[in-house]
């Protein structure tokens, strides 16, 4: 009897060990989707506390090398993976020089929610959508710039989500990511800066450059060859296919759903004004 108590003990305190380094150190990345979004949620109020130290530094470190990049584009369409809680669009559209849209996408509602109300004085310059899925609902060379932050290293594998932020740039589009740094501790996820460039090079991307930006994280630039020609897209509108018949086809509507003009079905849109694409 006590024998089969002791099992039970040292199942007990092995699983809920697993459980903790799952879910706090690989913050649910096997658990699928759903369970990633829903921990995300619970995440959400706290998460811009734990991140401002490194917040500090973004206009500098991560939104001017990519303004830099665009110079000559004077309007371009942005892509932001993993939006979070709106850091990168917030820090963009924060600078002068920013002129375009910004698509930005997150698996967790609760994260988009308080992205709304961080960007509620920019929404003309900034859709969020709430998605779960690969492959993203953009036509192949859609964006003029993708950005993907602090989150590569949270998916299941690095290549085929960079694969797809490289389908999804026009040729000459610029990619900007974070590399999580060996002092990270997620060994296991990380790449040397080595083995990223090499990764990055292989998915077809050039002028790779890794710089410093804070203990957990380098800051990458790179480029899809290619002259970048203006996409010319300002809205969700000119970019997202519908998920039915996959036409970029949309009826304009300035409040409630879309609705696709091809085959009639709508997305949905919360009251927060956040696209609800289905996954
Ligand atoms: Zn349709």
């Amino acid at each position: 009897m006590i024998l089969w108590i002791a099992i039970i003990v040292v199942i007990l305190i092995a699983a809920g060990f697993l459980l903790e380094r799952e879910i706090y150190f690989y913050e649910g990345v096997h658990l699928g989707p759903r369970v990633q979004g829903w921990l995300y949620d619970r995440w959400a109020k706290k998460y811009d506390a734990d991140k401002q130290a490194s917040q500090a530094r973004d206009a500098e470190v991560i939104v001017r090398p990519l303004l830099d990049a665009l110079t000559g584009i004077p309007a371009p369409l942005v892509l932001d993976v993993a939006t979070g809680t709106g850091r990168f669009p917030s820090a963009l559209l924060g600078e002068a020089g920013f002129g375009g849209h910004v698509i930005a996408l997150d698996i967790s509602r609760g994260m988009l929610e308080l992205a709304a109300q961080k960007l509620a004085s920019r929404r003309a310059a900034v859709t969020l959508m709430h998605t779960a899925s690969m492959p993203l609902p953009f036509p192949d060379a859609t964006f003029d710039a993708v950005s993907c932050f602090e989150a590569l290293e949270v998916m299941p594998a690095m290549e085929a989500p960079l694969a797809e932020l490289y389908r999804l740039l026009r040729p000459g589009g610029i990619l900007v990511t974070s590399r999580g740094t060996e002092e990270s501790g997620r060994k296991a996820k990380v790449k040397s800066a080595e083995q990223f460039t090499a990764l990055l090079q292989k998915t077809g991307f050039e002028n790779v450059e890794i710089q410093k930006w804070w203990k957990l994280f380098d800051f990458v630039r790179a480029r899809k060859p290619g002259r970048l020609v203006p996409a010319g897209k300002r809205a969700l509108a000119d970019a997202l296919k519908c998920p039915r018949c996959g036409k970029v086809e949309w009826a304009g509507q300035a409040d409630g759903p879309l609705r696709c003009g091809a085959c009639g079905s709508e997305v949905p849109v919360s009251a927060e004004k956040i696209v609800l694409y289905p996954s």
